[in-house]
């Protein structure tokens, strides 16, 4: 039996998680799952697992669920505050932890879990972009397992040879592929760009997801992330990773070896398959996912990314090469970016323009230790809210 701990358990990763969960009752037991404030949802996921914690980060919100949880006669204990988030990451009876919060939110208690040496199923890419060495190093240090939840960086993991120990050419590996769908703007005449809107934005053609990576998805950011993600977990450079436009999200990402072998991880997108993988490594379990169907897919496209349509992915090569605090910057001025967008402060095209001026702006400084990678977070943010108040639409 695995204990677990859901971080995020309320979004979109976290729902699927515990769906995976649900199907097996005799291989999982959850001991804490965590929201921002989504009591109902949340109440009801404590009907349905029962955990020993409920943490919510917003105190009002978890009044009411102490309430609701308390009038319903349940057991678990509700805490809140991000000091809470780290505590039931780090549990004695906890095995592993489900990194699912969004943004940077999530770096604390992953890097909490990591510390302990916890069985980490890592969703939140944020905490490798912003602090990847710091977070690498504690999951040395400790020893913990680290297991890549994100589509593309789970096919990658599954392509590498059993026990990959971070040497791409030590292993006969040329380079890594990495899938891209292209969003929902990939065909968008680029004068009508600027005017699309959050739900345009959020309508992603293959997957379901949150608000803030169906923006990064829109914008390509995500795939930037994406690559600055598989700079850590493989310790693979800028240009051992090449992006590849696949419509169809069914590769969800490839290895090339120098004999000519190009291995791929295939299915239907579907989180429920790189989350199970996740939870049951080294075993395969049952994802409750369709199986993949060739024929009705049929054909597969390829094509190299658009730089210009793109340029936050250009962004982020730029902001991993230049390493230290760069990508923490890139993250941190991405964020605020997006959620001006969403709140529609600024067009989309704005986005990239913000991202660029705050790298620009911002000295690169060298990441020695946490507080090094929270204060170019703190710098990034101030620097891109003083950009949002100057953009105009
Ligand atoms: P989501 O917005 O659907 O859910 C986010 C979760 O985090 C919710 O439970 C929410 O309550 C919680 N949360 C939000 N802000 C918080 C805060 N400040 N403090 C504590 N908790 C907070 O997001 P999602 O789409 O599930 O994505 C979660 C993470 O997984 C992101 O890092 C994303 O990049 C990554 N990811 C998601 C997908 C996907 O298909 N959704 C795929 C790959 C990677
Ligand atoms: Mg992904």
């Amino acid at each position: 039996m695995q204990h677990l701990t859901v971080l995020g358990s309320t979004g979109s990763i976290g729902t699927s998680t515990l769906d995976v969960v649900a199907r097996h009752p005799d291989k999982f037991r959850i001991v804490a799952l965590t929201a921002n404030s989504q009591v109902d949802l949340l109440f009801r996921q404590c009907q349905q697992f029962k955990p020993g914690y409920a943490v919510m980060l917003d105190e009002a919100a978890a009044i009411q669920l102490r309430q609701r949880v308390r009038e319903a006669g349940l057991s678990t204990e509700v805490l809140s505050g991000v000091a809470a988030l780290e505590q039931v990451a780090v549990l004695p009876e906890v095995d592993a932890v489900m990194a699912a919060i969004v943004g940077a939110a999530g770096l604390r208690p992953t890097l909490a879990a990591a510390h302990a040496g916890k069985k980490i199923l890592l969703a939140n890419k944020e905490t490798l972009v912003m602090a990847g060495n710091v977070f690498m190093d504690a999951v040395r240090a400790s020893g913990s397992a680290l297991l890549p939840i994100d589509s593309e960086h789970n096919a990658i993991f599954q392509a590498l040879p059993r026990g990959y120990n971070g040497d791409l050419a030590g292993n006969g590996v040329r380079r890594i592929l990495l899938t891209a769908s292209g969003g929902p703007f990939r065909n968008t005449p680029l004068s009508e760009l600027q005017d699309v809107t959050p739900e345009q934005a959020c309508a992603h053609p293959n997957w379901v997801m949150g608000r803030k990576i169906s923006v990064d998805s829109a914008s390509m950011m995500n795939k930037g992330l994406e690559v600055i993600e598989a700079h850590w977990l493989f310790n693979a450079s800028a240009d051992d990773i090449q992006v590849v436009v696949h419509p169809q999200s069914v590769i969800h990402s490839l290895v090339e070896y120098v004999d000519g072998s190009v291995l791929a991880q295939l299915g239907n997108p579907d989180m429920r398959t790189p989350i199970a993988y996740g939870l049951a490594y080294p075993e395969r379990i049952d994802a409750g996912v369709a199986p993949l169907d060739l024929f009705k897919i049929a054909t597969m496209n390829f094509t190299a990314p658009d730089f210009e349509r793109f340029p936050c992915l250009a962004l982020a090569y730029q902001a991993l090469r230049a390493a230290g605090t760069a990508p923490a910057v890139l993250n941190a001025a991405n964020e605020v970016a997006v959620a001006a967008f969403l709140d529609k402060q600024i067009s989309f095209l704005s986005i990239p323009r913000v991202i660029k001026s705050v790298l620009d702006a911002l000295p690169v400084g060298t990441v020695g230790c946490l507080d090094d990678v929270l204060g170019a977070d703190t710098e990034a943010r101030r620097a891109a809210q003083q950009q949002l108040k100057k953009s105009s639409r």
